[in-house]
């Protein structure tokens, strides 16, 4: 078998979303109607063909105009070549890129959806499904968890049988959570991302996973910059609560230091850019000699990605819990066949040969990409209001520090 061709699907929906830094949190966060953050998402999938008509399908996450060109790039690597032969086409793109950088979501995203594709097409070419290429399953049902940020929502997921909610941004941290511990009791898990602000230090962010401490927590994740691993070990030896990262880097190299230094209690790389299965499942490997948790993220994540996601976590032992995405945007459930439903807090690892799914093309055409970056211009005007978002990155505790901590910059 050889591979004929790479064909790109790009796709978005909804209003860009502004990173979620920002000490003020959900009050200028977003920018969508009423505020909303949902329905927005941007996805890139790709499809490889081969000349024995069977097609792989992948996805790409991160920043997927981008990507789009990236796979493009890498197109010709690939092309001609036995899909079968996994590994050496990843290291023969890795080779590619190297002077590109090897830690990077770019490049790896870019591999991802290729690598994805592959899985999907040798599992396709031998009648099985990828969770047996990748050594067989160990479970028949993936624990999911949602987003909830406040107690209604969180008392809605909890009533649909979700027994796992993450809240986001570094608004009011503890109050938040504690309004969420008292809306679903002990037996719903709860985790916190402060998305690694970059003005948060190691020493605030230790202080917050103090305070955190009674609330039992999953993990708190991203508590400052993923790229400041020393303060991580800083934050570690002075809190007793799980820490989570890895969403932005790719690759056993850029997992590498996490892991090692076992600076996390669960390591995040994201599905769909993570470098593909093929570095999923070595990340796994590392991080279960250390006793490391992996709990894909799914930040943009689409819903190929999240299949593949599902594959993966059959077969680790160290699988912990899958990030779910299903209120986002309605048509969500129209852009994947079959569509996973969620039960009782779990999705059910799929059977059929490959990924054992598909895109329906036609929709995902009626949704051109338009852009992937945030921050509308209008919203920069506000540039350097004390405590908002648009205020420097790196001083936004540098002032009102006493009401932010005390929570009173919610009053
Ligand atoms: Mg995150």
């Amino acid at each position: 078998m050889k591979i004929t061709g790479i064909r790109t699907f790009l796709m978005h929906v909804g209003q860009p979303a502004a990173p979620t830094y920002a000490t003020d949190g959900p009050k200028t966060q977003a920018f969508g109607a009423e505020g909303k953050l949902n329905g927005f998402r941007n996805w890139l999938f790709v499809k490889v063909e081969t000349d024995e008509g069977i097609t792989g399908i992948g996805e790409c996450s991160g920043w997927p105009r981008v990507l789009q060109t990236a796979v493009e790039d890498l197109a010709h690597i690939v092309i001609g070549e036995d899909p079968m032969h996994i590994e050496k086409l990843w290291q023969k793109m890795q080779v590619a890129i190297m002077g590109h950088g090897m830690t990077g979501t770019v490049g790896g995203g870019a591999m991802t959806g290729i690598d994805m594709a592959l899985w999907d097409i040798k599992g396709k070419a031998l009648g099985v499904p990828v969770w047996q290429l990748l050594g067989g399953k160990i479970r028949d049902r993936v624990r999911i968890y949602t987003h909830a940020n406040t107690a209604e929502v969180a008392r809605s997921a909890q009533a649909r049988g979700f027994s796992a909610i993450k809240c986001g941004g570094v608004s009011d941290p503890v109050r938040k959570v504690a309004e969420l511990r008292d809306a679903v009791g002990a037996d719903v898990d709860i985790a916190i991302d402060l998305h690694g602000p970059p003005w948060l230090t190691p020493a605030d962010a230790a202080r917050l996973a103090r305070a955190l401490e009674p609330y039992d927590l999953m993990w708190i994740e991203d508590p400052i910059a993923p790229e400041n691993l020393s303060g991580y070990r800083r934050i570690r030896d002075a809190a007793h609560v799980p820490l989570a990262a890895g969403e932005r880097s790719a690759t056993i190299f850029g997992q590498r230091e996490l892991i090692e230094e076992e600076l996390v209690d669960v390591v995040q790389p994201d599905t769909g850019r993570g470098g593909g299965l093929t570095q999923m499942k070595k990340i796994a490997a590392m991080a279960e000699a250390h006793y490391i948790m992996m709990a894909p993220h799914s930040g943009s994540l689409g819903p190929v990605a999240e299949y593949a996601a599902l594959h993966l976590l059959a077969t680790i032992p160290n699988g912990l819990i899958l990030e779910r995405l299903e209120d986002d945007w309605p048509e969500r459930r129209n852009i994947i066949r079959p569509y996973p439903e969620q039960t009782d807090g779990f999705l059910t690892v799929p059977d059929a040969p490959g990924l054992g799914c598909d895109i329906d093309e036609a929709l995902v055409a009626r949704y051109p990409s338009q852009g992937n970056t945030g921050i509308p211009a209008e919203a920069g005007n506000r540039s350097w209001v004390p405590g908002t978002w648009s205020e420097h990155l790196y001083v936004q505790t540098r002032t009102g520090r006493q009401r932010y901590f005390s929570g009173k910059d919610q009053e």
